[in-house]
């Protein structure tokens, strides 16, 4: 069983790469076929299989021979142990705790990619799965949990994002975070959400300090995505029973 749900992992692994390369350059995600990004030559049916089609051509493109990014085998395989790891987390226990982590788990990796390059949390993969999560809380008589738990999230981030803009009147904190928090918090409720901004909040502050630190910069003066801690602590977070 482990081993079936990690080539499940693997292929669901191969389409977040997609996800995460198309979505910002405003691809669509389902046609065309995958090609190389130097050569643009489609990628052969070998080529494309996870993980074993980057082992096979040792990690260069068939046709210019130019290096694949590690990024794609390595999000693939990153996919593949995470989904044995939940499964095996939430075995025979909570299956609503199972869909609800991996909700965060297989959003939490495209949308990191996506904010650590681009700075933006695209709305199909935030705002369009929140009322997915509402919906599968409320037929589990869950829906006020679910739905204080966005409100309080998206609501506590959205005001320090306004008293922020308005002290120092540069944006700190993007509305794409705020939308983040609105699914985060419908998978976790209100008391996790809670955990998972402070959570986040000192992740992201001693990640920030590592970086002044290596860049020599001053603190205001490095540019962090907030996104991805974000949807990691939620992740953690939402691992505990
Ligand atoms: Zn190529």
């Amino acid at each position: 069983m482990s081993f079936f749900i990690f080539i499940l992992g693997l292929c669901l692994g191969s389409f977040l790469n997609v996800l995460a390369y198309r979505l910002p350059r405003d691809i669509s995600f389902i046609f065309p076929r995958s090609r190389c990004p130097h050569c643009q030559e489609k990628i052969s049916s070998l080529g494309l299989i996870p993980l074993i089609g980057y082992l096979i051509q040792k990690g260069k493109c068939a046709y210019c021979h130019k290096s694949i990014s590690l990024r794609y085998p390595l999000v693939e395989l990153f996919t593949g142990l995470g989904c044995v790891l939940l499964y095996h987390w939430w075995h025979h226990q909570y299956p609503e705790a199972l869909f609800l982590s991996s909700v965060l788990f297989i959003l939490a990796i495209p949308l990191s990619l996506i904010d650590i390059e681009y700075f933006i949390l695209p709305d199909i993969l935030t705002l369009s799965f929140v009322p997915i999560v509402w919906a599968f809380q409320a037929w589990h008589h869950q829906f006020l949990f679910s739905l204080s738990g966005s409100l309080l999230g998206a609501g506590i981030l959205w005001s320090l994002a306004y008293i922020y803009e308005k002290i120092r009147h540069i944006e700190g904190l993007g509305m794409g975070d705020v939308k983040y928090m609105l699914i985060i918090g419908a998978c976790l409720g209100p008391t996790k959400t809670l955990w998972t901004l402070s959570l986040a909040s000192i992740l992201g502050s001693f990640i920030g300090i590592i970086l002044t630190i290596i860049q020599r910069k001053r603190l205001h003066e490095v540019m962090l995505p907030f996104g991805p801690f974000l949807g990691w602590a939620g992740f953690i977070c939402s691992l505990i029973p």
